[in-house]
Order: structure tokens, then sequence, then C-alpha cells
């Protein structure tokens, strides 16, 4: 008699919401360690080896074309630069190359000679002394793969192999592979490692697909085909579902809200029941479909990561490239709302975003040479974007922003070179150019600190929970091991993010919230009721959070603030979470 195996809820992060029920995808996964078979081939056999070689160099190259254009029409994602670096890396010589040459002068089998090169290059990207990118290391493991995969006739991946619509199951997923995957059969994601503000986790929320990280060993305990259930809200999966398992989920699903199929708020998003506002505006990178923008119902670009235009590429974008690139969320804005803002964050890079570069095998990355310090130390760089920002903003409210300040060191640095370009640009004949704004980000609790001092060298103030969150904490944002210590509703973090609002506000400029913690209506409106004058979030989260707001006074908001100012001064993070939650709730009815 066979016995079924017992049902089985395991708890991880909810990083995205939706519900999916549905057969396992297991992503598969590079062995680690288990490099291809190297041998020695008799001299007679090196042309043909050299001629296998070359083949599957060619395959490898019709199948990036091939994915670069089925993304581009599944998805509307226009932009596959992700891939191009692949593509750039088929031709470089560096590897392809290198590994003629072991082939041709050392004798080595095709598969030996692919692995022993790309050994050597991801050696040599460990001791750049340029910023290069983990995903230039990811991608060059992809590149490898491929190459293996048609040596060896098992064909590639391209796209990912998903017979129906499953959920897919891996113990982690990098940006790229997560854009390769069949997006329209992709029922959910589920993750063992992951946070809410890993990769994984914001292109999945910019996606509108379920997803939940931090689940452990789950990629081990299942097999492809096996059916479970995933609650990206809840940040559940069920494995083994039995029949009550699977009555009460299908109960929850029709009890729970739409929130992954945004549609068009009735009046402005962010407009609140007195007629008050809190803009609502997108996080957004290159690559997210322009639609889910639109129909979120966002009156503007509240951060624009530019970093994505590097990621994947590991070289720097040109400045014409960049141009266009902010060119078009320039338009975009506009077409979000007439004169609706576009915040350009400058290169962030570097922590959870790095493994290498500048100068770099650093230790402790997150501490390092990273984001403004970085652009800082290559004021190249730096320039080159700035001016493609500002060429830019010609016709639309383009904005420049500065990650991760975290002295006045930096901000008179900063400023110095933008006052620079404008110059140029302006005697160059580009009067537009002069009257672009520029803000700094708070993210890093000594900059909180000083905000008032900082509010006087910039336009507006947007505080970045997710970092200050960690910095503040001493949490790392994206390990599910101290995910429970990572709280953005800690005393701490509130009277960071209250002295950054009132320090924008006694200064007279603007200040927004574009962590996650935004998109939570619990923590959102908190930060509004705080004074935050925009909130900047994943499309997706949008229209429940403007619900919530329309169903707000500003008095209601001042009483809300001033509930969360009373709560005993030794609550707890989850304390004064759960007495807000009932507070909201008795405000607007939300369970
Ligand atoms: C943040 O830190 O809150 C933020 C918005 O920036 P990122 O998540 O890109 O680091
Ligand atoms: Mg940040």
């Amino acid at each position: 008699m066979s016995s079924r195996p017992d049902t089985a809820v395991l708890k991880g992060l909810p990083v995205s919401p939706g519900c999916a029920a549905g057969a396992v995808y297991l992503f598969p996964k590079k062995p680690a360690g288990a490099g291809p078979e190297e041998r020695t081939i008799a001299p007679e056999l090196v042309g043909r080896e050299l001629e296998r070689l070359e083949k599957a160099r060619e395959e490898c190259v019709r199948d990036l074309d091939a994915l670069s254009s089925s993304l581009g029409e599944r998805l509307d994602l226009h932009d596959t630069r992700l891939f191009e670096c692949h593509r750039m890396m088929l031709d470089d010589p560096l590897l392809i190359g290198e590994i003629r040459a072991l082939v041709s002068e050392k004798g080595l089998n095709a598969e030996g000679a692919v692995h022993r090169a790309a050994e050597a290059l991801r050696a040599k990207f460990e001791q750049m002394t340029e910023q290069y990118f983990r995903e230039r290391v990811l991608d060059l493991d992809d590149v490898e793969r491929r190459l293996l995969d048609r040596l060896s006739g098992t064909g590639s991946d391209v796209p990912v192999d998903m017979d129906g619509p499953a959920i897919v199951v891996a113990d982690d997923l990098t940006p790229s592979e997560t854009m390769r995957l069949p997006h329209a059969k992709v029922l959910g994601i589920a993750t063992d490692r992951g946070s809410l503000t890993s990769h994984v986790a914001l292109l999945a929320r910019a996606l509108g697909i379920p997803c939940v990280a931090g689940l452990g060993d789950m990629s081990t305990r299942v097999a492809t085909g096996e059916r479970i259930l995933i609650d990206g809200a809840a940040g559940t999966v069920t494995l083994n579902p039995d029949e009550s398992a699977e009555r009460a989920f299908a109960e929850s699903v029709a009890r729970s809200a739409p929130a992954a199929r945004p549609a068009v708020p009735p009046v402005a998003a962010g407009t609140l029941r007195d007629g008050g506002k809190v803009d609502l505006y997108v996080n957004m990178h290159e690559g997210m479909p322009p639609e889910a923008m639109k129909n979120s119902g966002a009156r503007g670009i509240g951060l624009y990561r530019s970093e994505y235009l590097w990621i994947g590429r590991g070289t720097e974008p040109g400045e014409e490239e960049q141009y266009e690139a902010y060119r078009q969320a320039g338009l975009l804005a506009n077409e979000l709302a007439e004169g609706a803002p576009a915040v350009v964050r400058v290169l962030d890079i570097g922590g959870d975003k790095v493994a290498g570069g500048a100068g770099m095998h650093e230790v402790n990355p997150f501490l390092g040479n990273r984001s403004i310090r970085y652009l800082l130390s290559r004021p190249d760089v730096f320039r080159r974007q700035v001016r493609a920002i500002l060429r830019a903003s010609e016709g639309v409210n383009m904005k420049l922003m500065y990650p991760m300040i975290s002295c006045m060191e930096e901000i008179d640095a900063a400023n110095a070179i933008v006052e620079a370009e404008k110059k140029a640009l302006v005697s160059a004949g580009a009067e537009y150019a002069a009257d672009v704004e520029v803000g700094a980000m708070i993210e890093i609790p000594s900059a909180a600190l000083i905000a008032d001092a900082i509010a006087r060298k910039v336009d507006f103030l947007s505080i970045g929970t997710n970092d200050l969150v960690q910095y503040t904490l001493a949490a790392d944002r994206a390990n599910e091991m101290v995910a429970n210590l990572y709280q953005p509703l800690h005393p701490a973090v509130l009277k960071l993010v209250r002295m950054t609002i009132a320090a924008a506000k006694g200064r007279g400029i603007p200040v927004e919230v574009c962590g996650e913690s935004a998109s939570d209506p619990v923590t959102g409106v908190l930060w509004a009721a705080y004074g935050a004058d925009a909130l900047s979030m994943s499309p997706g989260y949008i229209p429940a959070m403007s619900k919530v707001l329309a169903a707000l006074s500003r008095e209601d908001l001042a009483g809300y603030a001033s509930f969360a100012d009373a709560l005993p001064g030794t609550a707890r993070a989850s304390e004064i979470l759960e007495a807000l939650k009932e507070r909201l709730a008795a405000l607007v009815g939300i369970e």
C-alpha cells in the first residue's frame, strides 16, 4: 500500500503577492564543481575539434538571438541588454581566442578548453581593479554552460524549457536567470534563499508574479511535476496539499483581492478622502514592461535604478546609450502624468549588486567602495552619466539623485561635478540642463542624522528604507538568516525616518520614500503620516496603496502619526506592527 506524503506548510518571506497552485518546475542549476571531462586529442584531430567548437559557438549566438526576440515579443521587453553581454563574450578574444588556443596549441578537447578558459577569466574578473558586477561572473557561467550544452549536443536552455505552466522552484535565481524564464508560463516563484529586496523579488514584483523567498531547503524537498500551493502575500508554500489544504487555499484565493493584476484606479492615485495628496510613483529599471507602470495609476517615476543598464554586461554603457535610456524614462513619466517627475538615480553599484570591481576583492563590500563612493573615485564615469541625464531632461521633468550619501564631503563633491556639467551644457546652448533638480538618498544612518545639513545642499530627499533598515540594524537585507531582525518598524528606524522627513520639511524641500517599505499599507501610510510627500514602489502595489489612501483624510494621517508616537517607548517592532495594523484597519476597514 503506498502512503501519501504528509502535507507540509513552509513559511518563507512574502516577496511578491498573489496565489498560485500548480506543478513544480525545479530550475536546473549547474552542479557545483562538476567540470567537464578534460583530455588531450591527437594532433590530426585538432582541425575537427576547432570546427566542432565553432559550430557550438554559432549555435549559441543563434540561441541568444532567439531568446532576445522571444523575450521582446512575450514581455514587451524592448530592452534585452542582459543578453548582449553574452553575445559579446561569444566574440571576445579573451574567452573565445583563449579556448581556440587551448585546442590548437595545447591539444585540449573543446569541452576541457571551454572550462579552463572560463575558469581563468573568472579568476581575472575577481582581481580586476575596475568595477565589475556579480552578474558579469554569472553571465560568464551562463556562456560557459551554453557552450558546453551545445558541444555535448544536449541543446541549450533557450528558453528555459517548461512543458506547461508551473511554479519555478530554485535555490536562488540571478537576475538573468529570472529574465530567461518563460514568464507566460511562470505561475509563481519559490526560492530557498533571497529576501524582500533581492533582485528576484524586485523582478517578480515588477512582472506581477507571486513569489516567496527564504524557504530554507525547499528546493531539495520537491521534484518537478509535484503539485504545490504558493501564497505570495502570506509567504507560504504548501507541499503535498491534501483535500482540506486545497479547499482552504481555494477559499483564501477567492477572498483575496486580485493584487497581481493592477487596474486603473477611479481617481488619481494617491488622492486622500478629503482631496489631499500623497503622490504615488513607481520604482523602475530597464527591461520593465511600460504597460505595468501605465496601468498602475502611478503619477511619476520616483526611482529609476540606472545600474540595470550595467547589469549583465559588466562594462559601462556609452553616453549615447545612457541618454536614450534616460530619455525613454523621462518620456514615460510624461505619459504617466503631464510633467510628472522621472528621478534618475546615478549608478548604485556595490553591496549586493557587485562582486568584484573598483580595487576589490573587498572583504566587506556593503561597507566598501560602492555607489556614490565609486562614482567619486571614477569622475570620468560619473561625468558621462551626469551629462547623459542632463541632456535627456529637455522638455521632461527629470531629476538626478545621489545614492548612499554618508557625509557632506560626498554631497559637496557630487554637487561640484553636477554643477560643472550643467555649466558646460548651458554654455553649449542646452539652457534646460540648469533646471534639473538634484536630490540625495537617505539610506545610511549617518545621513539621516545630518539630514538637515544635507537638505540645505539639495532640492529634495528620498529615503531608501531597504538600505536604511539594514545599516541601522546591522541585518543584511539579502540574508534570510537574519530576516527576523530586518524590521522596517524598528523604533530606531522610525526615529531616523521621522527625523529625515522633519529635516526636509524644515528646509522646505520635498521628501519621498522609495524603499520597499513604502508599498506596505501599514508602513507606507506611516511614512505619509510623518509627512512624506510621495511614496515610490513597484507598480503592482500602487492600486492597493491608492485604495487605502483614498479612505483616509489628512486628519486621519495626523492621528495615525500621533498614535505611533504615543506607543510605549519599550515597544518592539512586532508590537508596533500589530498596533498600527489594528489602527489602520479601524480607519479604513482593511483586514
Ligand atoms: C533603498 O535602499 O531603499 C533603495 C530604494 O535602493 P535599492 O533598493 O536600489 O538599494
Ligand atoms: Mg539602496
